[in-house]
């Protein structure tokens, strides 16, 4: 099989695959229950669950971004978990933004429109994710930490189609540890305290 068709059947396999989805909702929730457990970051007070609506297009059916909220009186604060499903504040789903900004450097430019109509991504927004892997990305402080840990170091041109094939995403397990690699980038700072 070419790199190419590989590609587009793990792209395609993933993003079909309802146990993917399953899972990647569990991890998220491990994950809040991990930040809860820790209590509030600023206060020291219990942390409640607090989930505001997301459903991300192109995929899959969730309909929340898992959150917490300080209880304590006076401080309130929004602590949003990691995520293995969302990527920042992108409208769709992590593993479809990871997925189709990997395929533009593994297919050709007619398979890689294709998928992209198929999810409903417009050009520019495809552009803009390639951008941000290929500038915001690599020259954030959480890729300077971590790209020692590549080796031989992957090729930044090509993110995230390098990182994809370092992680072996052909593999469900595999495809779950590249989205927790992740996760740490998913969250922006807690600037804002809950509205309740
Ligand atoms: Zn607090």
């Amino acid at each position: 099989m070419s790199k190419h068709s590989v590609g587009e059947s793990w792209c395609q396999n993933h993003l079909a695959d309802q146990q993917v989805y399953q899972l990647l909702e569990k991890v998220d929730a491990d994950l809040t229950e991990e930040a809860r457990s820790k209590g509030c970051l600023f206060c020291g007070g219990k942390l409640h669950r607090s989930d505001y609506d997301r459903k991300p297009r192109g995929g899959p059916q969730w309909a929340e971004r898992f959150s917490l909220c300080c209880a304590q009186e006076g401080c309130r604060r929004r602590h949003t978990p990691p995520s293995v499903r969302f990527l920042g504040r992108r409208v769709y789903a992590g593993l479809v933004v990871v997925m189709v900004s990997a395929m533009i450097h593994g297919l050709k430019p007619e398979r890689v429109q294709r998928l992209r109509e198929a999810l409903g991504i417009d050009r520019r927004t495809l552009e803009r994710w390639r951008q941000w892997w290929l500038i915001t990305f690599v020259e954030s402080s959480f890729w300077r930490e971590a790209r020692g840990r590549f080796l031989p170091p992957l090729c930044l041109q090509t993110m995230p189609w390098s990182l994809c094939v370092s992680f072996a995403v052909e593999r469900r397990d595999r495809l779950l540890e590249l989205l927790k690699f992740l996760a740490p980038i998913t969250t922006s700072t807690i600037r804002k305290a809950c509205v309740m």
